[in-house]
Protein backbone atom coordinates (compact mmCIF):
# COMPACT_ATOMS: atom_id res chain seq x y z
CA UNK A 1 0.00 0.00 0.00
CA UNK A 2 1.41 3.27 -0.99
CA UNK A 3 0.14 6.10 1.93
CA UNK A 4 1.22 10.24 1.07
CA UNK A 5 1.20 12.58 3.89
CA UNK A 6 1.07 16.23 3.43
CA UNK A 7 2.07 18.01 6.64
CA UNK A 8 3.71 21.14 7.61
CA UNK A 9 5.05 19.11 10.45
CA UNK A 10 6.22 15.64 8.81
CA UNK A 11 8.80 15.12 11.05
CA UNK A 12 5.77 13.88 13.78
CA UNK A 13 6.00 11.40 11.35
CA UNK A 14 8.92 9.44 12.99
CA UNK A 15 6.91 6.98 15.05
CA UNK A 16 6.64 5.42 11.49
CA UNK A 17 9.98 3.98 11.53
CA UNK A 18 9.29 2.05 14.58
CA UNK A 19 7.89 -1.45 15.28
CA UNK A 20 5.17 -3.17 13.42
CA UNK A 21 4.64 -0.10 10.98
CA UNK A 22 8.77 0.23 10.71
CA UNK A 23 9.10 -3.04 9.59
CA UNK A 24 6.25 -3.15 7.23
CA UNK A 25 8.22 0.03 5.56
CA UNK A 26 11.38 -1.91 5.17
CA UNK A 27 10.09 -5.24 4.09
CA UNK A 28 7.89 -2.73 1.40
CA UNK A 29 4.17 -3.46 1.92
CA UNK A 30 4.09 -0.15 3.38
CA UNK A 31 5.43 2.76 1.51
CA UNK A 32 4.94 5.97 3.14
CA UNK A 33 5.89 9.61 1.15
CA UNK A 34 5.66 12.39 3.50
CA UNK A 35 5.43 16.19 1.71
CA UNK A 36 6.39 19.22 3.19
CA UNK A 37 3.13 21.67 2.60
CA UNK A 38 5.25 24.61 2.73
CA UNK A 39 7.16 23.25 -0.13
CA UNK A 40 4.03 24.72 -2.27
CA UNK A 41 4.14 28.64 -0.86
CA UNK A 42 6.03 31.68 -2.59
CA UNK A 43 6.50 33.91 -0.09
CA UNK A 44 9.15 34.64 2.24
CA UNK A 45 7.41 33.23 5.64
CA UNK A 46 5.85 29.67 3.88
CA UNK A 47 2.24 31.07 4.58
CA UNK A 48 0.25 28.49 4.82
CA UNK A 49 -2.98 30.06 6.57
CA UNK A 50 -4.95 33.17 6.85
CA UNK A 51 -7.70 35.06 8.33
CA UNK A 52 -11.33 33.26 8.32
CA UNK A 53 -14.17 34.48 6.24
CA UNK A 54 -17.02 35.84 8.30
CA UNK A 55 -14.26 36.56 11.18
CA UNK A 56 -13.89 34.63 14.31
CA UNK A 57 -11.06 33.39 16.20
CA UNK A 58 -8.45 31.30 14.99
CA UNK A 59 -6.75 31.02 11.47
CA UNK A 60 -7.98 28.79 8.26
CA UNK A 61 -5.70 27.13 6.01
CA UNK A 62 -5.39 28.41 2.74
CA UNK A 63 -6.46 26.29 -0.88
CA UNK A 64 -3.44 27.15 -3.05
CA UNK A 65 -1.02 25.83 -1.19
CA UNK A 66 -3.06 22.78 -0.50
CA UNK A 67 -4.31 22.52 -4.20
CA UNK A 68 -0.69 22.41 -5.59
CA UNK A 69 0.51 19.74 -3.18
CA UNK A 70 -2.17 17.26 -3.83
CA UNK A 71 -1.61 18.16 -7.77
CA UNK A 72 1.42 17.18 -7.99
CA UNK A 73 1.14 13.81 -5.26
CA UNK A 74 -1.94 13.06 -8.08
CA UNK A 75 0.38 13.43 -11.32
CA UNK A 76 3.03 11.13 -9.40
CA UNK A 77 1.02 8.65 -10.51
CA UNK A 78 -1.42 9.40 -13.42
CA UNK A 79 -2.34 6.00 -14.12
CA UNK A 80 -3.88 5.09 -10.68
CA UNK A 81 -5.77 7.57 -7.47
CA UNK A 82 -5.62 7.54 -4.11
CA UNK A 83 -8.44 7.65 -1.44
CA UNK A 84 -8.02 11.21 -0.13
CA UNK A 85 -8.26 11.02 4.17
CA UNK A 86 -9.08 14.93 5.70
CA UNK A 87 -8.68 14.12 9.21
CA UNK A 88 -11.20 16.59 11.03
CA UNK A 89 -12.84 16.34 14.22
CA UNK A 90 -16.34 16.83 12.06
CA UNK A 91 -16.12 14.07 10.12
CA UNK A 92 -17.43 10.61 9.93
CA UNK A 93 -16.04 7.85 12.67
CA UNK A 94 -12.88 6.04 12.32
CA UNK A 95 -13.69 2.50 13.25
CA UNK A 96 -12.02 -0.99 12.76
CA UNK A 97 -14.30 -1.44 10.13
CA UNK A 98 -13.16 1.50 8.21
CA UNK A 99 -9.67 0.49 8.98
CA UNK A 100 -10.65 -2.63 7.21
CA UNK A 101 -12.29 -0.80 4.19
CA UNK A 102 -8.94 1.18 4.08
CA UNK A 103 -6.71 -1.39 3.93
CA UNK A 104 -7.80 -3.01 1.18
CA UNK A 105 -7.18 0.43 -0.63
CA UNK A 106 -3.71 0.80 -2.96
CA UNK A 107 -3.31 4.05 -2.07
CA UNK A 108 -4.03 6.69 0.56
CA UNK A 109 -3.38 10.04 0.78
CA UNK A 110 -3.81 11.82 4.05
CA UNK A 111 -4.12 16.09 4.67
CA UNK A 112 -3.74 16.69 8.19
CA UNK A 113 -4.34 20.23 8.93
CA UNK A 114 -3.56 22.46 11.78
CA UNK A 115 -5.27 25.81 13.37
CA UNK A 116 -9.14 25.45 12.00
CA UNK A 117 -8.54 23.21 9.54
CA UNK A 118 -8.52 23.50 5.46
CA UNK A 119 -10.54 25.94 3.27
CA UNK A 120 -13.26 23.93 2.64
CA UNK A 121 -13.12 24.52 -1.19
CA UNK A 122 -10.08 21.99 -0.87
CA UNK A 123 -12.71 19.07 -0.42
CA UNK A 124 -15.04 20.24 -2.99
CA UNK A 125 -12.91 20.84 -5.38
CA UNK A 126 -11.20 16.81 -5.05
CA UNK A 127 -14.45 15.10 -3.68
CA UNK A 128 -15.76 15.90 -7.40
CA UNK A 129 -13.66 13.82 -8.83
CA UNK A 130 -12.15 11.65 -6.41
CA UNK A 131 -13.12 10.06 -3.17
CA UNK A 132 -12.43 12.13 -0.53
CA UNK A 133 -13.20 11.31 3.31
CA UNK A 134 -13.38 13.58 6.23
CA UNK A 135 -12.67 11.17 9.37
CA UNK A 136 -12.55 11.61 12.88
CA UNK A 137 -10.70 9.57 15.52
CA UNK A 138 -12.60 10.30 18.09
CA UNK A 139 -14.75 13.28 19.66
CA UNK A 140 -12.32 15.81 21.38
CA UNK A 141 -10.07 18.41 19.45
CA UNK A 142 -6.49 17.54 18.86
CA UNK A 143 -4.13 20.50 18.25
CA UNK A 144 -3.56 19.14 14.81
CA UNK A 145 -3.96 16.05 12.55
CA UNK A 146 -0.78 14.21 12.27
CA UNK A 147 -1.39 12.58 15.12
CA UNK A 148 -4.71 11.48 14.05
CA UNK A 149 -3.01 10.31 11.15
CA UNK A 150 -0.77 8.16 13.17
CA UNK A 151 -3.63 6.86 14.42
CA UNK A 152 -5.35 5.88 11.52
CA UNK A 153 -1.74 4.84 9.73
CA UNK A 154 -1.31 2.35 12.74
CA UNK A 155 -4.62 0.65 12.84
CA UNK A 156 -4.86 0.50 8.79
CA UNK A 157 -1.10 -1.20 8.71
CA UNK A 158 -1.69 -3.91 11.18
CA UNK A 159 -4.44 -5.39 8.80
CA UNK A 160 -1.87 -5.38 5.65
CA UNK A 161 -1.71 -8.94 4.83
CA UNK A 162 1.82 -10.27 6.70
CA UNK A 163 2.62 -6.91 8.84
CA UNK A 164 0.73 -9.39 11.75
CA UNK A 165 2.88 -12.71 12.58
CA UNK A 166 -0.63 -14.10 12.98
CA UNK A 167 -3.12 -12.72 10.88
CA UNK A 168 -5.91 -14.94 13.73
CA UNK A 169 -5.56 -12.17 16.24
CA UNK A 170 -7.51 -9.33 13.85
CA UNK A 171 -9.92 -11.64 13.88
CA UNK A 172 -10.16 -12.04 17.62
CA UNK A 173 -9.90 -8.23 18.44
CA UNK A 174 -12.16 -5.68 19.67
CA UNK A 175 -14.39 -4.55 17.40
CA UNK A 176 -13.65 -7.17 14.21
CA UNK A 177 -16.15 -7.51 12.05
CA UNK A 178 -17.85 -10.85 12.56
CA UNK A 179 -17.80 -12.44 16.11
CA UNK A 180 -16.43 -9.42 17.93
CA UNK A 181 -18.46 -6.61 16.15
CA UNK A 182 -19.72 -3.98 18.54
CA UNK A 183 -17.97 -6.56 21.27
CA UNK A 184 -14.84 -5.37 23.62
CA UNK A 185 -12.24 -8.26 24.00
CA UNK A 186 -11.80 -9.38 27.43
CA UNK A 187 -9.03 -10.13 29.38
CA UNK A 188 -5.95 -11.59 28.93
CA UNK A 189 -2.90 -13.46 30.90
CA UNK A 190 0.52 -14.96 30.82
CA UNK A 191 2.69 -16.96 32.55
CA UNK A 192 2.93 -17.45 35.79
CA UNK A 193 -0.41 -18.94 36.51
CA UNK A 194 -0.43 -17.04 40.14
CA UNK A 195 1.25 -13.74 40.52
CA UNK A 196 0.88 -11.33 43.66
CA UNK A 197 -1.88 -13.72 45.37
CA UNK A 198 -3.84 -13.16 41.73
CA UNK A 199 -4.64 -16.50 40.01
CA UNK A 200 -5.20 -17.00 36.23
CA UNK A 201 -8.77 -17.82 35.64
CA UNK A 202 -8.69 -22.04 36.09
CA UNK A 203 -10.34 -22.28 32.73
CA UNK A 204 -7.87 -21.36 30.85
CA UNK A 205 -5.48 -23.76 32.23
CA UNK A 206 -7.93 -26.52 31.32
CA UNK A 207 -7.02 -26.92 27.59
CA UNK A 208 -10.68 -27.48 27.00
CA UNK A 209 -11.37 -25.38 23.77
CA UNK A 210 -14.87 -24.78 23.76
CA UNK A 211 -14.80 -23.68 27.42
CA UNK A 212 -12.04 -21.28 26.66
CA UNK A 213 -13.79 -20.20 23.94
CA UNK A 214 -17.28 -19.98 25.90
CA UNK A 215 -15.58 -17.60 28.51
CA UNK A 216 -13.87 -15.32 26.56
CA UNK A 217 -16.99 -15.06 24.92
CA UNK A 218 -18.48 -14.16 28.19
CA UNK A 219 -16.04 -11.95 29.06
CA UNK A 220 -16.21 -9.75 26.28
CA UNK A 221 -20.52 -9.55 26.85
CA UNK A 222 -19.25 -8.45 30.30
CA UNK A 223 -16.71 -6.18 29.38
CA UNK A 224 -18.78 -4.76 26.60
CA UNK A 225 -21.65 -3.68 29.61
CA UNK A 226 -19.45 -2.47 31.81
CA UNK A 227 -17.19 -0.20 29.72
CA UNK A 228 -19.59 0.63 26.86
CA UNK A 229 -22.93 -0.72 27.41
CA UNK A 230 -24.67 1.45 24.54
CA UNK A 231 -22.58 -1.29 21.94
CA UNK A 232 -24.78 -3.85 23.24
CA UNK A 233 -27.88 -2.28 21.96
CA UNK A 234 -26.41 -2.31 18.74
CA UNK A 235 -25.21 -6.15 18.89
CA UNK A 236 -26.99 -8.12 15.97
CA UNK A 237 -29.31 -10.84 17.72
CA UNK A 238 -29.52 -13.22 15.39
CA UNK A 239 -25.62 -13.56 16.31
CA UNK A 240 -26.48 -14.24 19.86
CA UNK A 241 -26.55 -17.46 21.42
CA UNK A 242 -28.63 -18.78 24.40
CA UNK A 243 -25.95 -18.71 26.38
CA UNK A 244 -25.27 -14.90 25.39
CA UNK A 245 -29.02 -13.86 26.67
CA UNK A 246 -28.43 -15.42 29.84
CA UNK A 247 -25.84 -12.96 30.39
N1 LIG B 1 -12.03 24.12 14.77
C1 LIG B 1 -12.02 22.75 14.41
C2 LIG B 1 -13.31 22.09 14.87
O1 LIG B 1 -13.82 22.47 15.91
O2 LIG B 1 -13.79 21.15 14.20
C3 LIG B 1 -10.84 22.05 15.07
C4 LIG B 1 -9.54 22.28 14.40
S1 LIG B 1 -8.24 21.39 15.17
C5 LIG B 1 -7.61 22.55 16.32
C6 LIG B 1 -6.99 21.36 13.93
C7 LIG B 1 -6.89 20.09 13.13
O3 LIG B 1 -6.61 18.99 13.97
C8 LIG B 1 -8.11 19.67 12.36
O4 LIG B 1 -8.29 20.40 11.18
C9 LIG B 1 -7.81 18.22 12.09
O5 LIG B 1 -6.88 18.05 11.04
C10 LIG B 1 -7.13 17.81 13.39
N2 LIG B 1 -8.04 17.18 14.37
C11 LIG B 1 -8.39 17.67 15.56
N3 LIG B 1 -9.19 16.84 16.22
C12 LIG B 1 -9.36 15.77 15.43
C13 LIG B 1 -10.11 14.56 15.55
N4 LIG B 1 -10.86 14.31 16.63
N5 LIG B 1 -10.05 13.67 14.54
C14 LIG B 1 -9.31 13.92 13.44
N6 LIG B 1 -8.58 15.05 13.27
C15 LIG B 1 -8.61 15.96 14.24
Amino acid sequence: MRVDIISIFPEYFAPLDVSLIGKARERGILDVRLHQLRDWTYDVHRTVDDTPYGGGPGMVMKPEPWGEAIDEVLAADPAATPRIIVPTPSGTPFTQRLAMEYAEEPWLLFTPARYEGIDSRVMAEYGARLRVDEVSIGDYVLAGGEAAVLVMVEAIGRLLPGVLGNACSVADDSFAPGSMENLLEGPVYTKPPRWRGHEVPEVLLSGHHGKVARWRRDEALRRTAKNRPELLATLDLQNLDKHDRRL
